[in-house]
């Protein structure tokens, strides 16, 4: 997993400013640092410099420790080292990269495996195509196939295990990976005294309590046609993950088709269908999953997903030839913000 880098449409934050509370002044301090390939950006209130810039460097670690964990590019993490040990053997395994693969088994099994950490060998075969501008052949296809599914994957929670049951198995956590991340992130800054604040991972965003005097956090979200041109919606929200997926940037265009980064694992191959998706959920972790699954998905039964969901609501919007379609979860619009973006 590369964990995507800057997305192009994503979510912007639109809120600065603080308020102060009855006794203390806190002010708004902003971080950001390169991790994951992805810019990680936090913005909290703290009542001093020094408490905000400790706060802040502890939750830039403690997301370098989970790259460390959870990167596919790195053949010392711990997930490498997982899919390098040998199949069909329960490997001992952090209690970070157990918890992630548990929630990762969650999404996968509720979306009946359009959602699958193990999509690892289509991912790369997937790579392969994007940058040699060639769809790989029926046969590459079968063989990558052959050691995904997500059933493949078990997870023994006494022991704290995991066994990959087929040979050549690849997990990929770049659909969900960086959510989590953010999520840990935002934990590290409330156990430092630090409630108000956001985590964001480029389009993938943990947000704490509001800022002092505020409702929640201001998130704009920008078109997926035009990402330049402004934002379509702005949503308000506090103790929520949010986040948005779309092929505006990360797409690549073969024998005249174009095609996403993210893979159907029915095909094989990257979606051709245009949509974009913005999931608020619970945490970070379960959106960052979700925008990839509904992007596969598709709206119908996507929305269906997530209407079965506690505490998920999406947006989604299609783009074909006639111009671009919005649909909402029937909980999505007690998130806008009623200020105009
Ligand atoms: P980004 O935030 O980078 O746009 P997403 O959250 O949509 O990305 O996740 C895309 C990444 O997820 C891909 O780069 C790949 O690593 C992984 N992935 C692709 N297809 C799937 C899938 N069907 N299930 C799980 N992970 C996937
Ligand atoms: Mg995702």
């Amino acid at each position: 997993m590369r964990f995507g880098r800057l997305m192009g449409w994503f979510a912007a934050i639109l809120m600065g400013g603080c308020a102060t509370s009855s006794q203390v002044k806190y002010e708004r301090y902003a971080y950001a640092e390169l991790h994951m390939a992805t810019m990680f950006s936090i913005t909290l209130y703290a009542p001093s410099q020094a408490q905000a810039d400790r706060a802040a460097r502890a939750a830039f670690e403690r997301i370098a420790a989970l790259e460390d964990v959870m990167s596919d590019y790195d053949s010392r993490s711990e997930l490498s080292r997982l899919c390098g040990a040998p199949y069909g053997q329960p490997v001992p395994v952090s209690r970070d990269l157990f918890r992630v693969l548990q929630l990762s088994l969650v999404t996968a099994e509720k979306s009946g495996g359009a959602f699958d950490p193990t999509v690892g060998p289509l991912v790369r075969l997937w790579r392969q195509s994007r940058k040699n501008h060639q769809l790989p052949s029926p046969g590459e296809i079968a063989a990558a196939q052959a050691a995904v599914g997500y059933r493949l994957l078990e997870l023994d929670a006494r022991r704290q295990t995991v066994t990959l049951k087929h040979a050549g198995m690849r997990l990929d956590l770049g659909g969900n990976g960086k959510g989590f991340a953010a999520d840990e992130a935002l934990l590290v800054l409330r156990q430092n005294g630090l409630r108000s604040a956001m985590v964001a991972a480029s389009g993938d965003i943990a947000l704490g309590d509001p800022p002092p005097g505020k409702k929640g956090w201001e998130i704009g979200i920008a078109s997926i046609d035009h990402p330049d041109h402004g934002l379509t919606g702005a949503l308000c929200l506090a103790h929520a993950g949010v986040s948005t997926s779309g092929d505006t940037e990360q797409f690549v265009e073969i024998q005249g088709r174009r095609y996403s980064h993210i893979v159907n694992p029915v095909t094989g191959l990257g979606l051709t269908h245009r949509i974009g998706v913005t999931i608020i959920a619970p945490n970070a972790a379960i959106s960052d999953s979700l925008d990839t699954t509904i992007s596969v998905l598709g709206p119908d039964k996507g929305m269906r997903l997530v209407e079965s969901w506690p505490g998920v609501s999406a947006l989604i919007v299609l783009l074909d030839e006639a111009g671009n379609q919005q649909l909402k979860s029937s909980r999505f619009e007690r998130y806008l913000s009623a200020s105009k973006p």
